[in-house]
């Protein structure tokens, strides 16, 4: 009921990759993992060659084999033709929309886009010239009726941040290239492993790798792939702004790919089990989660995707905030804060109401977004039910 992907509908290749790609243990004296490299000069030998620039490593803020060992793995692991990594998963964003972007251009933005990445086309974008606008993340190849002469990108998030819901990429993919606009995604739910962004038709794949690739709550970084056609944009920026993340968090997320495969198989099957667990609780009104039958977005989930990871929401029936408070605020192994994709659990409130504009949030009741993490599925049922009989007896 809860099994974890087979290897009949996935290839047992990004197994492998997560494991040996960005590797070569030859080069460095057998040891298995690369050093992290530290470093600002980069020394050339002779004035010839500092003119040439030709040698692999120039100045440590264009890359250090460090660096190039996480890039390259990405990069494979998306089936792109470069990646630029950054210091957060937000960098990525900002930096991959500035890629594209010039005055006088307006975008598609996906009204369920992380709320972030919203303030930036609120703010920073307009300021700059650009007009955002947003649109029904249900709106699929319909999305033909919103391009102008000046649109100039679509992006998308699938799942919707906080809400869940499954767009559907490959159909707007198709309006994109008839259209000729780029395609951007804020892949960060599905990481590589879990949805192949650029074979479905997208330009530029980002990633918070804050999440699921570091792994451990030990680390923010963030990832820009992209494909030939884009990549000559995203290398402008990189060079422009500077882009690079420290050397410490790059090994980090290096060290956390290697485990990503095994620990979104948990993810996985134990954030279905508490999903259907609370489908069934008389205190939820509703559970978003794209791998349950009954969620509206469900056939493009098994069409597109590969697994689910261990991120969804639920609604409550209408309860009072003591009640909500009764609930969250004493659970053993659910922490409450931002972020998600560690080992851990983590419960948070959240109202969508006052950021969305393009779709309307019409539930009664508190909604929350849960991360699953790597602990026994059936002690984080047993938690949140004794939460649920806090949340009764504050009634
Ligand atoms: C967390 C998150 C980001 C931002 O990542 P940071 O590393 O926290 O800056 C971007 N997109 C999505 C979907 C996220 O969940």
């Amino acid at each position: 009921m809860t099994a974890p992907p087979s290897d009949d509908d996935r290839s047992s290749s990004g197994r492998t990759d997560v494991v040996h790609l960005g590797r070569d243990p030859d080069a460095q004296q057998g040891f298995v993992n690369p050093p992290v490299y530290r470093g600002s000069t980069v020394l050339f030998p002779t004035l010839e060659r500092l003119k040439t620039r030709r040698q692999p490593y120039t100045y440590g803020r264009r890359g250090t084999p460090t660096t190039d060992a996480l890039s390259e793995a990405l990069t494979k692991l998306e089936g792109g033709a470069m990646t630029t990594l950054t210091c957060s998963g937000l960098q990525a964003v900002a930096a991959a929309l500035l890629a594209f972007v010039r005055a006088g251009d307006s975008i598609l933005m996906v009204d369920t886009v992380y709320q972030p990445t919203r303030k930036f086309c609120d703010t920073t974008l307009k300021s700059l010239g650009v007009e955002t606008i947003y649109y029904d993340p249900l709106a699929g190849a319909g999305i033909a009726e919103l391009v102008r002469p000046d649109t100039r990108l679509i992006f998308t998030e699938s799942p919707g941040s906080q809400t869940f819901e499954v767009q559907d990429i490959p159909a707007i993919a198709g309006v994109a290239a008839k259209r000729g606009l780029f395609l951007l995604m804020d892949n960060t739910w599905a990481s590589p492993l879990y949805f192949k962004p650029l074979a479905h038709g997208v330009d530029v794949s980002i990633h918070a790798a804050t999440k699921y690739i570091v792994g451990h709550a030990d680390a923010m970084m963030g990832a820009i792939i992209a494909n030939d056609r884009a990549a000559s944009h995203v290398d402008r920026i990189k060079e422009a702004m500077g882009l690079c993340p420290g050397s410490e968090e790059t090994y980090l997320a290096l060290r956390g790919l290697r485990t990503l495969d095994v620990r979104l198989e948990r993810h996985h099957s134990a954030g279905l089990a508490v999903a259907r667990w609370l489908a069934e609780r008389p205190e939820v009104a509703r559970v978003m989660h794209p791998g349950l039958e009954s969620d509206p977005g469900h056939a493009i989930w098994k069409r597109d995707f590969k697994g689910a990871s261990g991120l969804f929401g639920f609604v409550l029936h209408p309860v009072a905030e003591a009640g909500l408070a009764a609930f969250v605020d004493h659970l053993e192994f659910f922490g409450m804060g931002y972020s998600w994709g560690g080992y851990e659990s983590l419960i948070l409130p959240f109202d969508p109401r006052s950021y969305r504009t393009a779709t309307a949030w019409t539930e009664p009741g508190p909604a929350l977004r849960i991360h699953i993490g790597l602990e026994d599925v059936e002690d984080l049922k047993a938690d949140l039910a004794r939460g649920f009989e806090r949340m009764a007896a504050a009634a």
